[in-house]
């Protein structure tokens, strides 16, 4: 091989291993070299080991890009430190292989707002994510924050309506004024100038699910002039979820901006199959030009907060102002009604499936009841279902993480296939409690059961799905691909034996078969283990 003009001075080599490169083709054998966090592909065994500072050997392994888990919920994770039970809750990602997180989904993020709502974001903050993660007043604050906190994989944060809305507006059930939609563009503007990913809602959620299309319309035209994708939790998953997409697919088409649906699913006994018809609609648009993709996780069952269980009209000003209304007999009569009759416009989890499909996940002061349902408490109590889930949010102050066994297989698989749908784990890492194994679990499970097992993807199709087509879909120049120059964040995997082992019980077993893990150039984890190393950083896009 002396007829090649080789760099030399690698600091890390990756030699014998199966090229997966992240655009989709077949893979091929070659070396990879890193020197000064960029690859050079190279012919096999072209490259000398000597003078390279580490050299790993990836003989029947997969070395593909470092995954993107294009949906979490991580914005905080890291900045709760060792006392917020943060190490093992961080470890999870990058032991899953993922060398960048894309946080400020679901119209959640740390940021922006105006500085007189900033402390009362704050103590919002405080009990979401289970310390104090703060509050900030836009992107650039919030990457000052994060920057003084190491890391070992990177973040990239999109700018989250409820977030924005209440910032400017406050936690209220009414429509935004007109000076006060010109401020929310404003900041809105500002936090995507400095850097940030895009605009999210989550349309279920209060109190982004106080504002009509419009509104999201106008803050979706900001995020079209910046070139960046409206991220969409749909305001229906479950019987109206076709109306839901449509109300996207409008937003999308008045605004300019690129769509992207979150987590799609048809979730609720109303909706299980419907993805039947919500994909072929997104293929069509496609086929038509336009710009539409979306993300998924490898698993039937879904996580959120128990509050989101009740009507819009109970969370309406807030945690305090739900736990008050809770403690009011009649007006727990009234949220019974809404549950049993529904609500014009809101999605009503329960109604569309049942207490009986909903555990608690996490309620730090009565660990006793983690991992159990609802009505099975309900039944060991003698009482209400509604009632055991009202002591329970009024006892840990509005904050309990449920799990939501609403879909079905069928759909997952069907959504996984679609050749413009990408893997996000939608993990909340929050302190305490058995979190949905997702965070954990993700993508090695997607390689694992869905490609070895199943035969549902090719290896190359689901790898492309985890890095190339996410990096275009979310701007990351230069990363989701194994090419010269490319950024040097890698995974070096074992296609024969990679999977998830977190479980329900058990959800933050690391997986098998991840061997090596790379994040701008520095080995973060080596063997199945973190090597401590901290290369990690909040990209600005
Ligand atoms: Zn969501």
């Amino acid at each position: 091989m002396s007829g090649l003009d080789l760099p030399s001075g690698f600091d890390l080599l990756i030699r014998g291993g199966l090229l997966v490169d992240g655009t989709g083709r077949p893979g091929r054998p070659a070396d990879v070299g890193v020197a000064a966090g960029r690859l050079t592909v190279l012919p096999p065994g072209a490259a000398p080991a000597k003078g390279v500072a580490e050299v790993i050997d990836a003989h029947g392994h997969v070395v593909a890009p470092g995954f993107v888990d294009v949906h979490t919920h991580s914005d905080g994770v890291t900045l709760l430190g060792a006392s917020g039970g943060g190490s093992t809750l961080v470890r999870a990602s990058v032991l899953q292989g993922v060398t960048t997180e894309i946080c400020g989904n679901c119209g959640s993020s740390l940021f922006p707002a105006l500085p007189e709502r900033l402390p009362a974001m704050r103590a919002e903050t405080r009990i979401t994510f289970g310390g104090d993660v703060g509050a900030y007043a836009d992107f650039a604050g919030f990457a000052a924050a994060h920057a003084g906190v190491p890391r070992a994989n990177h973040l990239a944060s999109l700018v989250g309506h409820g977030t924005l809305r209440a910032g400017v507006l406050g936690p209220v059930d009414r429509p935004a004024r007109p000076d006060e939609l010109r401020t929310m563009c404003a900041l809105l503007d500002a936090s995507l100038a400095q850097g940030a990913a895009g605009l999210s809602t989550g349309l279920i959620y209060t109190p982004g699910s106080y504002a009509g299309t419009d509104e999201v319309v106008a803050l979706a035209a900001v995020a079209a002039r910046h070139g960046k994708p409206y991220v969409t939790h749909l305001r229906d998953e479950m019987s109206r979820v076709e109306e839901a997409l449509e109300e996207a697919i409008e937003i999308s088409r008045r605004s300019g901006a690129a769509l992207h649906v979150s987590h799609h699913k048809t979730a609720g006994r109303y909706a299980w199959g419907r993805t039947e018809r919500t994909l072929p609609r997104i293929a069509a648009l496609r086929a038509e030009g336009m710009d539409v993709t979306c993300d998924v996780y490898p698993y039937t069952a879904g996580s959120t907060v128990l509050a989101a269980m009740l009507p819009p009209w109970a969370n309406d000003g807030g945690l305090a102002a739900l736990t008050a209304r809770l403690g009011d007999p009649a007006q727990r009569d009234r949220m019974r009604r809404s549950i049993a009759e529904g609500v014009p416009g809101w999605e009503n989890t329960v109604g569309n499936g049942g207490w009986d499909r909903i555990s608690v996940a996490c309620a730090p002061r009565h660990p006793q009841t983690e991992g159990r349902t609802i009505a099975d408490l309900a039944a060991s109590a003698g009482a209400d279902p509604l009632d055991v889930a009202a002591d329970l949010l009024v006892a840990e102050a509005g904050e309990v993480t449920i799990i939501s066994h609403s879909m079905v297989e069928e759909d997952v698989r069907r959504v996984l296939a679609a050749p413009y749908a990408m893997i996000g784990s939608d993990g909340v890492p929050k302190p305490g409690g058995r979190p949905h194994p997702r965070w954990a679990g993700t993508f090695p499970r997607v390689l694992g059961r869905y490609v070895r097992e199943l035969g549902l993807l090719r290896l190359e199709e689901a790898v492309h799905k985890m890095t190339g087509m996410a990096a275009a879909r979310f701007g990351l120049t230069g990363r989701g691909v194994i090419r010269d120059g490319a950024h040097a964040d890698l995974v070096v995997f074992d296609p024969a034996t990679v999977a998830d082992r977190a479980t329900f019980a058990e959800p933050l077993l690391p997986p098998a078969g991840i061997g090596a893990v790379v994040a701008g150039g520095v080995v973060v984890v080596r063997d199945g283990e973190e090597t401590g190393a901290r290369p990690g950083k909040v990209l600005a896009l």
